[in-house]
């Protein structure tokens, strides 16, 4: 059974130090990820721009911004492989708006992954500048990737802001695990995605779809930090699942939710 792949979750790369491979090679350019990609049948992949210059309150904006560009030259350069992700900052909101009008005006409809432990964010969504920019967003029909703050954080963040599709990342271990299905449950608005630690525990993707329904799971892989192969296999071919919950996880969740 062939089914359609998109990557919800990547972290695409203009060069060595936007890539977060723990061990990269030198082939590893721009055209590698696009060649990964076909490779292994995702049609398209998702996601912000990252990297390893490190991050102060001073120059926080200026990196962040330097991904977006990268991101939106990604995007031209990929053509419609690529669904970019915009990064958004709450001490710098109308920055941030700008970028948000700039992805959005090109049918882009992803703000993330933001992952606010490493962007100088105090570990929180739960500011006044992220909620003026979650509203401003969620107004264009965009969707929040996010890389999860202490689960209570998390709850917060869902319970502010019911009309916002919010899609939290990693699986995790148990505690984390079990906090993302409580929130699924009781959001209707919130999504998990099975990208980075978390399914390599047995039978964890069929627990998900029984607690939460197969229609709020969106597959993502982490790629670079993390391999592709696994991730897709882990979906694929796991005989717990039905093909429609496949289909629904590789690709028509991300479809509908980022209206490709
Ligand atoms: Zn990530």
């Amino acid at each position: 059974m062939e089914f359609e792949i998109i990557d919800f979750h990547t972290h695409p790369f203009s060069n060595l130090n936007e890539n977060l491979c723990r061990f990269p090679s030198s082939e590893m350019d721009k055209d590698f990820t696009l060649s990964i990609m076909k490779r292994y049948g995702v049609s398209k992949f998702c996601g912000s721009v990252l990297g390893h210059t490190p991050t102060t309150p001073d120059n926080v904006w200026e990196v962040l911004s330097s991904y977006n560009d990268t991101a939106l030259k990604l995007y031209n350069y990929y053509g419609g492989s690529y669904v970019a992700g915009c990064h958004v900052h709450p001490n710098h909101v109308e920055e941030s708006k700008k970028y948000i009008d700039k992805f959005h005006e090109k049918g882009l409809n992803l703000v993330g992954e933001i992952v606010p432990w490493s962007n100088k964010m105090q570990n929180t969504y739960n500011s006044d500048g992220m909620f003026e920019l979650i509203e401003y967003f969620t107004k264009k029909g965009m969707i929040l990737s996010a890389h999860p703050t202490p689960p209570d954080d998390m709850d917060a963040l869902c319970e502010s802001h019911k009309n916002t599709i919010i899609v939290g990342a990693h699986p995790g271990e148990k505690e984390q695990f079990t906090r993302h299905i409580e929130r699924a449950k009781k959001y209707e608005n919130y999504y998990v995605d099975l990208s980075g630690t978390g399914i390599f525990r047995y039978r964890t993707t069929r627990k998900l779809i029984d607690e939460i329904g197969a229609h709020k799971v969106v597959f993502g892989t982490d790629y670079p930090i993390c391999d592709l192969q696994m991730y897709i296999g882990a979906i694929a071919h796991d005989e717990l699942l039905t093909d429609n919950e496949k289909r629904l996880i590789l690709s028509e969740n991300a479809k509908r939710i980022l209206k490709l």
